[in-house]
């Protein structure tokens, strides 16, 4: 299985932008609450964590933070 983004939950605001970027359906919404759904692939885009305006999706194994 490829490796998933990581979700923080309590910071996500149900804003959707994670969803309507991503080119894979790995990202479902459940109670305005970003899921991952591991079995689908993700393709490491990335796009997720660059649209995120809370920071609530972190691709830890590419991206270097900057502002933590
Ligand atoms: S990294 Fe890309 S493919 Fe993977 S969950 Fe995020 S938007 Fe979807
Ligand atoms: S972009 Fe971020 S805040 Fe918006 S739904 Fe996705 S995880 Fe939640």
């Amino acid at each position: 299985m490829s490796e998933m983004p990581v979700i923080d939950q309590e910071r996500c605001n149900g804003c959707g932008l994670c969803i309507s970027v991503c080119t894979c359906q790995a990202l479902l919404m459940i109670n305005n609450i970003i899921t991952i759904i591991e079995k689908e692939e993700c393709t490491w885009c990335t796009q997720c964590e660059v649209v995120c305006p809370t920071g609530a999706i972190a691709c830890p194994f590419e991206i270097v933070f900057s502002n933590s």
